[in-house]
């Protein structure tokens, strides 16, 4: 295994227990190779073993503070630690779908493995860890023999052939998967796709919201849903008792696939409203045809770029709260989300605040991540989803 040693200040920041290893941690190598490393203090005592991989964040992970072999072995014993820590989901009749391995929080960055039904979704986010793929599968299938087949989704540059396009998803291993499987959720239905594209219909992570909305949060209210992308908010808005729900995302294909997830639920589609419009238009569109809410979640991506404008989270949160503000009727609530791992809770609160100005609100709710979606306590950058529900008088 190479060897590296580190800065005081790397060193200290591994000892803190930050996984994360970012470009400027290692200003004078070169990442051109993937693999294994051992980092030593600038004492030449032993630190860790991380490994290096560019990818969409960092530039690789630490793995582990003790010298080990990463082999099957290592991996197992993960992948069960992993396992007992989610019991109470695997107990549960009422959701079938759950994050089974998060990242760092489960002690290995760079993968992710979702459970949807008796299927698994492998997320690989680097080339060095998707070339460990076949022990992880082998671990895998070791700690659950019960799930019968595999995807992987591509979330770095991969080709399989030199002449070939960038492939996003494809099947791994065991059964393929049908092209729709109907997954439980809070007891409710979704209607979910594993082997198109990077996203599957269901963003697991909001389970905990949808819980919210279905358990009293918009009963009896009309809801709206911006950036609604499969509806799945107004799915459990609209289980939970709305009167009436309204999903506008920009996204043609947003309809079919909401409409697919009202359906299993046995919800006709008259109080449903589904919008292709761009969310600030639609701002625009319901002022002038006087059309209020008593309940707006507002969670948009991180980044987005379409024809007319570009979005970012950090840019124009506080001005999607304003304008969402004149479309809410007294005493309503606004439940604002983001996933943008580069702002804070506090940021993003002051975001909030500079969107509420001259306002009288209060604060019901913060959520971050389920408990499924295990995170590394030390770094609050792995804890990336933060969603505060307000009331605004
Ligand atoms: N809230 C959704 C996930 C949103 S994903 C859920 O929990 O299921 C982001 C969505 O925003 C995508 O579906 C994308 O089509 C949509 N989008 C991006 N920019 C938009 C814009 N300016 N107006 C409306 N929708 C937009």
């Amino acid at each position: 295994m190479k060897k590296l040693h580190v800065t005081f200040q790397v060193e200290q920041k591994i000892k803190k227990g930050i996984k994360l290893l970012e470009k400027k941690d290692f200003p004078k190598v070169v990442f051109d190779v993937d693999g294994f490393v051992e980092l030593l203090t600038p004492r030449h005592d032993f630190l860790a073993i991380a490994y290096f991989s560019s990818q969409n964040k960092g530039v690789g992970w630490v793995i582990s503070t003790r010298k080990q072999a990463v082999d099957q072995s290592f991996f197992e014993q993960l992948l069960l630690k992993a396992k007992k820590e989610r019991y109470s989901y695997e107990q549960k009749s009422n959701i079938t779908a759950y994050r089974l391995f998060n990242q760092e929080g489960d002690g290995f960055g760079g993968l992710t493995i979702d459970r949807y039904n008796d299927f698994a979704v492998f997320s690989w986010y680097n080339s060095f860890i998707y070339s460990l793929k076949d022990m992880i599968v082998s671990a895998f299938k070791e700690v659950y023999p019960e799930i019968k087949g595999a995807v992987s989704k591509y979330r770095f540059n991969y080709q399989e052939k030199a002449d070939e396009g960038y492939l996003q998803s494809k099947w791994l291993y065991g059964e393929e998967p049908p092209q729709n499987i109907t997954v439980l959720e809070n007891g409710l239905k979704y209607s979910v796709f594993l082997d198109d594209g990077l996203m599957t219909g269901l963003f697991l992570d909001q389970h905990v919201i949808r819980e919210r909305l279905l358990d009293g949060l918009s009963l009896g209210k009309h809801f709206l849903n911006l950036f609604s992308y499969t509806a799945s908010f107004s799915v459990a808005a609209a289980m939970g008792g709305a009167i009436s729900t309204t999903s506008v995302d920009l996204a043609k294909r947003s309809i079919p696939l909401s409409k697919a997830h009202f359906k299993e639920n046995g919800l006709q589609l008259d109080k449903q409203r589904l919008i292709v419009m761009d969310v600030f238009d639609y701002f625009k569109y319901a002022k002038r045809h006087d059309l209020t809410y008593d309940v707006v979640l507002i969670d948009p991506p991180s980044f987005a770029r379409n024809k007319k404008r570009t979005f970012s989270v950090i840019k124009d949160y506080s001005k999607l709260v304003r304008d969402a503000l004149a479309l809410l009727n007294p005493g309503g609530l606004m439940i604002l989300s983001t996933n943008a791992s580069n702002l804070t809770s506090v940021q993003f609160k002051k975001e909030i605040q500079k969107g509420l100005e001259g306002r009288i609100y209060n604060i019901l709710y913060f959520d971050q991540l389920p408990s499924d979606f295990k995170i590394n306590k030390n770094d609050e950058r792995s804890n990336y989803l933060k969603v505060f529900t307000v009331r605004v008088r």
